[in-house]
């Protein structure tokens, strides 16, 4: 199939030409049509499927077959976290480049103010993240009840960041006669709660698989000491040359202590996460697209939807709380056609944690490790718990300083890499 034959007008098809863009991907194949004949869509699909395309394209077709009266927003698109809603708008602009419309982008860390200008200007479409939405809907700044067009983008990351109670406000205000979309990669209760009261008579619409990672990524977990993760990850940087690598951690703090670490270690590294104000982030992000910065600290939230282009590998310096997470930061790599590396640099007390993301996956990931950096069998498990403050470092045996007794071998090439063997592993337990 072919895009002309999507019933996408000329602005539009023209705008996708550009983009290079040659096919439709199933998302698109199947969500345009729907979407061009007006009616509800419940989605399954993962960041890296042309999601964004998927929804942007009819969108602004739609608002362009029905222009008229004053100029308030028209579509609203919801998404979790700032860096999406500046990707989307910067998708909904180069879609819509030949069509008439005026877009713009509402979150919070920045001032309000140009926003406002902004919105008494007149605007056809808004992306927004929910909070700062609803601050402008309570000062009476926008107006959204001529919003006919409805995206919820992420819904699962919405709900997780705890939205729910945002987006349920913000639909109030929007006309009862809307169209709404509903993009979600995973399908909870929860989500099937929001889409049950939202949608009506949706299309479904499931292009990947649910839960399942891209086949393309290989996905190795090294156990290794929790003290000596940073020197492993800092090795196998410079061992394999990598260029481009997105560091997940699960703290904010912990994200900043990596971050600062590898820099002493001669690594350009710069952190991304919720504490850190906008302009700090969308800098730190444009400077690792651009190959400035080697390694990117992400926390999941921040990392959320993030759109790099072959991004190679992808580390969980820290495995996450939730196994869903794991797949998600495992999708940043091996996108659109490229193969992808997944580390994880697994220490004892995230055995259960790996375990749950094994079961979510139904399989195994493959246990390598690097020598010199065999896990120390006398170290007990201090398992990872959600909302529990961990301790720093973890306990060390007595004798023992990070990197002092056992240095790291020279080579970390797949020949020196060994199975982790299984009595190695029960052993650790
Ligand atoms: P998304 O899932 O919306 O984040 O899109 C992922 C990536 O796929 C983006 O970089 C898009 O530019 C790209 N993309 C979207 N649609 C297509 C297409 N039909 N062909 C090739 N690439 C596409």
């Amino acid at each position: 199939m072919k895009f002309n034959e999507l019933g996408l007008s000329a602005e539009l098809l023209r705008a996708v030409k550009e983009q290079g863009y040659e096919t439709p991907t199933p998302i698109q194949r199947e969500a345009i049509p729907h979407i061009l004949a007006g009616h509800d869509i419940l989605a399954g699909a993962q960041t890296g499927t042309g999601k964004t395309a998927g929804f942007t394209l009819p969108l602004l077709q739609l608002l362009k077959n029905h222009e008229s009266g004053p100029r308030l927003p028209r579509a609203l698109i919801l998404t979790p976290t700032r860096e999406l809603a500046a990707q989307v708008n910067e998708s909904v602009q180069t879609y819509g480049k030949y069509c008439p419309v005026r877009t713009m982008e509402i979150y919070g860390g920045v001032s309000a103010r140009p926003q406002i200008t902004k919105i008494r200007r007149g605007v056809d479409v808004v992306i927004a993240t929910p909070g700062r939405l609803l601050d402008h809907v309570r000062q009476g700044n926008i107006d959204l009840s001529r919003v006919e067009m409805f995206v919820l983008d992420e819904a699962d990351r919405m709900l997780d960041m705890g939205f729910i109670r945002d987006i349920k406000q913000i639909i109030k205000e929007l006309r009862t006669d809307r169209q709404n979309l509903l993009f979600s990669a995973t399908f909870s209760k929860e989500i099937r709660d929001l889409a049950n009261n939202l949608l009506n008579n949706p299309a479904e619409i499931q292009v990947a698989t649910r839960n399942t990672t891209a086949d393309r990524v290989e996905q190795l977990a090294y156990p290794v000491d929790k003290a000596r993760k940073r020197e492993l990850l800092a090795e196998m940087i410079g061992r394999g040359n990598w260029q481009q690598v997105l560091v997940f951690t699960r703290t904010k703090h912990g994200a900043n202590r990596l971050a600062k670490q590898l820099n002493q270690d001669g690594i350009t590294t710069d952190a991304i996460h919720g504490g850190k104000g906008q302009g700090a982030r969308t800098r730190a992000l444009r400077d690792f697209k651009a190959g400035k910065v080697r390694v990117l600290v992400a926390t999941d939230i921040a990392a959320r939807g993030l759109d790099i282009e072959r991004l190679p590998h992808v580390v969980n310096y820290e495995l996450p709380h939730v196994p869903e997470d794991y797949v998600h930061r495992i999708g940043r790599t091996a996108r659109a056609g490229q193969d992808g590396t997944a580390v994880s640099l697994v220490c004892i007390d995230e055995k259960k944690l790996l375990q749950d993301i094994e079961k979510l996956l139904k399989r195994d990931i493959r246990k390598e490790y690097v020598p010199g950096y065999e896990v120390d069998t006398r170290i007990k498990a201090d398992p990872i718990q959600k909302g529990r403050q961990r301790r720093q470092g973890g306990p060390r045996p007595a004798g023992k300083s990070p990197g002092g007794a056992r240095r790291p071998a020279k080579n970390v090439g797949k020949n020196q890499r060994k199975r982790f063997s299984k009595s190695r592993r029960s052993s650790a337990s």
